[in-house]
């Protein structure tokens, strides 16, 4: 018989203590947890991708910190990486309520069913949606990542969860007039809070900063 996943067992790669941008509105603490499936070209986390790397941090940390933080914080962020990749998600999220905090997801959408048993849970969903569809392929390396991605908006917008919509616009796949009729699409779906966010050379490949460089020429 599979053992329940626990919360223990969360593979964190890292912890922010104070953020105030992780959840807009709310003070937070994040953790970051290891593993994603995608492979973004602008992605400014190349370290946290390889499931197999081990956690450097443990849930117990995790735990303490937000038994300190009664009243300081408003709820725990949990990012990645790909959050959703990890069984004992719903366990940690689980704990963070019964201790009286809020719960916040950033997702980028990869696993719709594990994105389900999370999404009750959670007070605050930040998703990404990356590209319009027939350009999904080309940020995230993974074409079959559009029909899931939008799976899960699909369900969060059912839920009513209070939703941010984020789209990290990559020029060097994204003309203007794609990101323009990917914001009417979402409209239409029923997003209500749709930001774009400027992409970065920070922490990204070489090459990508290379491209992105040569395009801004
Ligand atoms: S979803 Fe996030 S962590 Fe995963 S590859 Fe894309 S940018 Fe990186």
């Amino acid at each position: 018989m599979t053992k329940p996943a626990r919360a223990d067992d969360l593979q964190i790669a890292g912890l922010t203590r104070l953020s105030t941008c992780d959840w807009p509105g709310k003070l937070v603490a994040t953790v970051f947890l290891q593993g994603c499936p995608l492979a973004c070209t602008y992605c400014h986390n190349p370290d946290l991708l390889d499931p197999r790397a081990p956690g450097t941090i443990e849930w117990q940390v995790v735990r303490d910190l937000l038994a300190k933080r009664h009243g300081l914080l408003d709820g725990l962020v949990f990012s990645g990486g790909e959050p959703t990749r990890q069984a004992g998600l719903a366990a940690a999220m689980m704990e963070v309520r019964d201790l009286g905090f809020g719960v916040g997801l950033h997702t980028a959408g990869p696993y719709p069913k594990r994105f389900a048993e999370v999404l009750p849970l959670c007070h605050w969903v930040g998703l990404d949606i990356k590209a319009p569809e027939r350009l999904y392929g080309a940020v995230t390396g993974v074409q079959s990542s559009a029909s899931k991605a939008f799976a899960c908006l699909r369900q969060a917008l059912d839920s009513g969860v209070d939703l941010q919509v984020r789209t990290t616009v990559d020029p060097t796949i994204m003309s203007p007039d794609d990101v323009a009729g990917l914001t009417v699409t979402l409209r239409k779906l029923g997003v209500r809070e749709h930001v774009l966010q400027q992409v970065r050379t920070e922490g990204t490949r070489p090459e990508f900063a290379a491209r992105l460089k040569a395009i801004s020429a």
